[in-house]
């Protein structure tokens, strides 16, 4: 197994919902954390990066930096979560690769498989079939991240990984109103609706896609875990194994915030891929297992939305 005890550790994106969940999980190892400051390194910047490399020297790298969220934000700034992506990876996996880092995890999405790949989604249908185009760019920025980690390994010899989260959710999301993911969307509507009286809210899309959800500090044990006992150019999901329509999650959500009004459906509102459950026998296979339910976590969410957010009364 992979030592990190006494390592210098950098988290990139450590500011982000992933990587402060990794920061909170990371604390209880004996390791050095390292993180960099948005306004003095940006990570599209190659010559800020390799600077801050070369001078920092981390034995282990978590890139859990990107240019994320839901799917309307996706599918606006396509050019940003194109570009911001390709060049975050390309930029930390190489420096990574120059000044010797000993391990690299690279976090990619569930969003790299096909649209219509079969499901769970097994780590090899990557690049059987078409994306989804609501989230393509994102999902060919992080196919790129995945073909460098594999391409460091095989030529280099790179100890470099690649794990896939499925969706995530839990302190430190995002809660644009637009942009957001669907948890946070959800719990903040459905909270602004109890506290103001409300008794309709309109939930996007039809209802009917299914989604896995992961609380984000799973994620990170997952993520640890991994970091200790795999090593292979081959992806790794993370997931719980199981999904939920966006209707029967948003009653779920609903119901947790307290909101008792009605709740509709906006077709005119994207869908998205109709399922992304990911196939999680190799992580199980690996010794690792989701321990929060999807209720709990949720819970957890709605107070930490509570706490964080400016717009809760
Ligand atoms: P996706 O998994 O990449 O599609 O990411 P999202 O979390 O943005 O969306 C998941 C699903 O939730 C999609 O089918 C959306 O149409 C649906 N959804 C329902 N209401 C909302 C909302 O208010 N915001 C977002 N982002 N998605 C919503």
């Amino acid at each position: 197994a992979f030592e990190l005890k006494r390592k210098k550790v950098f988290v990139a994106g450590h500011r982000g919902m992933v990587g402060a969940a990794l920061m909170r999980r990371l604390e209880k190892e004996d390791v050095e954390l390292l993180t960099i400051n948005r306004a003095d390194v940006d990570l599209r910047n190659q010559a800020a990066v390799n600077m801050w490399f070369a001078d920092k020297r981390p034995h282990v790298v978590f890139l859990a930096a990107a240019k994320v969220g839901g799917i309307v934000a996706n599918n606006t700034l396509r050019a940003e979560f194109l570009y911001d992506n390709l060049l975050i990876a390309a930029n930390v996996i190489h420096a990574s690769h120059v000044n010797e880092t000993e391990k690299l995890m690279f976090l990619g999405s569930s969003c790299i498989y096909p649209k219509m790949a079969p499901q769970p989604l097994t780590e090899d249908s990557m690049l059987t079939g078409p994306l989804e185009i609501t989230n393509e760019p994102y999902a060919i920025a992080k196919i790129a991240g995945i073909k460098l980690v594999e391409a460091y390994r095989s030529q280099y010899g790179s100890d470099f990984i690649s794990v896939m989260p499925t969706n995530l959710y839990g302190s430190g999301d995002n809660y644009h109103p637009e942009y957001s993911h669907v948890v946070a969307a959800l719990i903040r509507r459905f909270h602004e609706a109890k506290v103001m009286g409300a008794q309709n809210i309109v939930v996007w899309g039809t209802g009917l896609p299914r989604r896995e959800f992961l609380y984000v500090d799973d994620l990170a044990d997952a993520c640890v875990h991994l970091m200790k006992v795999y090593s292979s150019s081959e992806l790794v999901n993370i997931g719980t194994g199981e999904d939920i329509t966006i209707a029967e999650f948003a009653r779920l959500v609903a119901a947790i915030v307290g909101y008792d009004g009605k709740i509709s459906f906006d077709a005119a509102r994207p869908d998205g891929t109709p399922r992304k459950l990911l196939d999680i026998r190799k992580l199980e296979k690996l010794g690792w297992r989701a321990t929060t339910p999807l209720k709990n976590g949720l819970k957890l969410a709605y107070q930490a939305y509570l706490s964080e957010s400016k717009s809760a009364f």
